[in-house]
């Protein structure tokens, strides 16, 4: 079937590329990647019924930009009209297709009418060849020559290979018109030379450019014919052309061939390679198994054509399993007291945490093996979780490896996936042994509780097998397909929060707690390990730059508020950054002048431009001469960093009856947490918002039912003065910060306190936080994460914490410096609670006649 029955639309939809050029008769594998390209496969042929009928325009063009946003890149002027045959989709390393395209003929781009989402164009349909087929004259002498050195060519081939008979056979049942196309894109040729046969628009000019690349083919076959002939072994592997396949035969042309000599001249190396390949496997001291199945596929590959897509996988394949540390270890040269020493040097206090790691590594040591559980720090981010885990590895001279965890939904991602799958990969597991090299590394499960699930099987059951003793001794990646022992691999997760956490795998874990800072501790972490770390990093000198205590507290309390330090480090390297361009400015300035030869007249036009620069005034005003260090200081602080973030805002927020300040906790460590509360008229509706859960919706209407039935009590009454709070009232709370859903018992005496201020028209004191769960008769129960919390406390400035009673034995955990800062008040019942919270006791007014009556 010729092109000439073939009619395009007037109007294509463009396929931009820039690895290749498709030529009508051949196909083409291409990659799409691009987003206009991506774009164009999902709405024009993976929507609709047949891709095999949706002609699209194939244009060579630059590179295509990676947003839509930007221009189209420039276009060729003709391109190929094609259809797809074959569309594999990928979600790994990206999104991205493959197509598998055909070409049916030349167009020309007479205008792109459309740029979004995909480009398309008006197009003129060129190669209408039937007024060719009976050509004459010069014509007819171009196609016979040409026809004369292809049945050369193929003749040169190995014929009893099927694709060449194949081939050798389409010469003489194909159009001759049709030949210059399909051989251009069998033959090697340059994407240039292949770009100017497309431009070969008149078919006498296509026979012309194309006849010298045939001789030119011929020509290197003959000599690597030659060469072979001295390397007899060789003789008979003169050809490898991809097998044609079936859905390559579409219009009965032969497709998807490649250029063959290229293949032809890698043959010499690429037996090499495979020999190579072998030795390599050889030694690589692998297990039997694995070596059974290497030697196997060895021997496919060597049986394979190079261009079959499987060879490069099998290959792939093998090259993988020849780098995996089978047999290659570190020597492990646990020392404690070096351990402790250079824990102790990396992380400033963290003591428990230090403590409970030389425990394990010494029960290691003298158990000599791994078995045990294994170790999660859990703690809010930015605590240092994964840095101590790069001291293990460091101080047990083992290589380390951190595996994000974070957002991984599918089980391929630690197991790997099949070698059947299109661009199949190992998991990263094995990735991971395959870069350290040695196969008893520590790796650092990070954010384990935030893996997923999906469809593609459950990724914690996976895991479950690489962190099980009893099993990671025969972990089989999907990909490798063999087992690969892990057992000498030491595995230490980290967390935010164990609530997470498959149960199974918590199971398998042994969890150290990693609380936030305080402000004394962030402190000495700065001036010990950030700043100097930061400084490091930009190149600065201590005789450059000072970081005053007072600026580093200021940057703590007033432009982060954090458990950890993750905030305060990337505010330290804003600081570096800005005085990196000072001290440059400033070197620049003083090279200048220093090597600027002195003559009258540079001289004099030097001097205007210091003083014009001085005169502009800086606006950083710390600009001093280079040899004195940049001090940082409060003022410095606000120059660089902007206002400050956080400030003033607690005891603003609670200048009006109907706010308190909770303590919550949450996986990003413990926080401040405001209640609102306002009244207006209504039928006693209660309306909460702010992302709650049921457990903090029931404490809301324990505590409305607690306060109603001691309205009296407490002189607390709706705004017509009635002691019914509810009374043609409705009450709404809120608790701001949306965002994060709030959930947990323990806010129950903040509703509490914050209602109680609404119906008495108290003003809770700005300075105390509380927490506690609450019952219906009153009573204060115990809630988790006390350190966490006050330590939110602390940082927020506030002065006093209430908490519950049963709570005491969790302030042995507080440091000592805090507890000097705080007056922690233990509650019993609610009235504790209401009476440290507002100033002068509550209520405040009756509290005398309370006592008189009591005497
Ligand atoms: P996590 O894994 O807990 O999120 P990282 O280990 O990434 O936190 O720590 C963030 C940064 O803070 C790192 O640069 C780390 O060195 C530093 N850091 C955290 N805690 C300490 C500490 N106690 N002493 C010294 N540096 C610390």
């Amino acid at each position: 079937m010729g092109s000439g029955v073939i009619q395009i639309p007037s109007r294509l939809p463009l396929l931009l590329t820039n690895e290749g050029v498709l030529l009508p008769g051949s196909s083409l594998r291409l990659s799409v990647e691009t987003p206009r390209n991506i774009q164009l496969v999902k709405s024009r042929l993976l929507r609709g019924s047949s891709v095999r009928s949706t002609i699209i325009g194939v244009v060579p063009s630059t590179r295509d930009p990676d947003s839509e946003a930007q221009d189209l890149p420039h276009l060729h002027r003709i391109g190929t009209a094609g259809i797809a045959v074959q569309i594999v989709g990928s979600n790994w390393p990206k999104p991205h297709y493959t197509l598998l395209i055909t070409g049916l003929c030349r167009f020309n781009i007479l205008e792109v009418v459309k740029e979004k989402p995909f480009p398309v164009a008006k197009v003129e349909q060129l190669d209408r060849l039937e007024q060719y087929t009976n050509g004459i004259g010069e014509l007819n002498d171009l196609s016979q020559e040409f026809y004369k050195y292809a049945v050369q060519l193929v003749e040169m081939l190995d014929m009893s290979v099927p694709v060449v008979a194949k081939l050798r056979h389409l010469l003489d049942s194909l159009p001759k018109e049709t030949l210059p196309d399909i051989l251009a894109s069998i033959i090697r040729t340059s994407a240039n030379e292949k770009l100017q046969i497309l431009d070969a628009v008149g078919l006498e000019e296509r026979f012309k450019k194309t006849i010298p690349l045939l001789v030119r083919q011929i020509e290197g076959l003959k000599l690597l014919q030659k060469t072979r002939k001295s390397k007899p072994s060789d003789e008979k592997r003169i050809v490898a052309i991809r097998p044609i396949r079936k859905n390559n035969q579409i219009l009965g042309r032969p497709l998807h061939l490649d250029a063959l000599e290229q293949e032809d001249d890698d043959d010499g190396d690429d037996s090499d390679d495979i020999a190579i390949l072998e030795k390599k496997i050889k030694s690589a001291n692998m297990p039997e198994q694995a070596m059974k199945v290497c030697i196997k596929e060895i021997k496919r590959l060597k049986k394979m054509p190079q261009s079959m897509p499987e060879f490069a996988l099998t290959r792939n394949y093998l090259e993988l399993m020849v780098e995996l540390p089978w047999n290659k270890s570190t020597t492990d040269h646990l020392d404690l007291r070096a351990a402790r020493v250079l824990l102790d040097s990396d992380h400033y206090a963290m003591q428990k945490l230090k403590q409970r790691v030389l425990e394990y590594l010494a029960v290691r040591q003298l158990k000599n093996n791994l078995k045990g559980p294994i170790l999660c720090f859990v703690g809010p981010p930015g605590v240092g979780k994964t840095s101590v885990g790069r001291s293990i590895a460091k101080t047990l001279g083992r290589e380390f490896y951190r595996i994000a965890l974070g957002g991984v939904c599918d089980q391929s991602d630690i197991r790997g996936h099949r070698r059947t799958y299109v661009g199949s990969m190992p998991g990263r597991i094995v990735n991971g042994l395959r870069t350290v090299g040695v196969n008893n590394p520590v790796f650092l499960l990070d954010e384990i509780d935030k893996l997923g699930k999906s469809l593609q099987g459950d990724p914690a059951a996976a895991l479950l097998e690489v962190l099980d003793p009893e099993q990671n001794h025969s972990f089989t990646d999907h990909y490798l397909n063999v087992s690969f022992d892990l057992s000498q691999v030491l595995f230490i997760a980290t967390a935010n929060t164990t609530a997470t956490i498959p149960p199974a795998l918590l199971d398998r874990m042994e969890l150290i707690q990693v609380p936030g800072y305080i402000q004394e501790e962030k402190i000495e972490i700065a001036h010990r390990h950030l700043i100097p770390k930061q400084l490091e990093l930009h190149g600065l000198t201590p005789q450059q730059i000072q970081i005053q205590h007072e600026a580093t507290e200021g940057i703590i309390s007033r432009y982060t508020r954090e458990a950890g330090v993750r905030s305060l480090e990337r505010k330290i390297g804003a600081i570096c950054r800005a005085v990196a361009v000072k001290v440059a400015e400033s070197q620049h300035k003083v090279t200048k002048s220093s090597c600027t030869p002195v003559t009258e007249k540079e001289d004099k036009e030097c001097v205007p431009e210091e003083t014009k620069d001085e005169s502009i005034g800086d606006v950083t005003d710390f600009a001093l001469p280079p040899e004195m260090p940049i001090v940082i200081d409060r003022h410095a602080l606000k120059d660089i960093l902007g206002p400050p973030i956080y400030e003033m805002e607690v005891s603003q927020r609670l200048s009006q009856p109907g706010v308190a300040i909770g303590l919550a906790w949450t996986p990003l460590g413990g926080e401040i947490m405001f209640v609102e509360a306002s009244r207006m008229e209504g039928e006693g509706q209660l309306t909460l918002t702010g992302q709650l859960g049921d457990v903090m919706k029931e404490s809301a209407h324990l505590a409305i039912s607690w306060l109603r039935s001691n309205a009296k009590k407490y002189h607390l009454t709706n705004a017509a003065g009635s002691f019914d709070l509810l009374d043609n009232t409705d009450i709404h709370l809120h608790f701001p910060a949306g965002a994060v859903t709030k959930d947990g018992p323990s806010a129950g005496v903040t509703i509490v306190t914050c209602l109680a201020s609404l119906f008495s028209g108290h003003l809770v004191r700005s300075d105390v936080a509380m927490t506690g769960e609450i019952t219906l008769r009153g009573l204060v129960l115990p809630v988790g994460g006390i350190k966490d919390k006050v330590l939110a406390a602390h940082r927020a400035g506030l002065k006093r914490v209430i908490l519950p009673k049963r709570n005491e034995k969790d302030l042995d955990e507080i440091p000592a410096n805090m507890r000097e800062d705080l007056d922690f008040i233990t509650a019993f019942c609610l009235d504790d609670v209401l009476n440290a919270a507002f100033d002068g006791g509550f209520p405040a007014e009756s509290r005398h006649s309370i006592l008189n009556s009591k005497l």
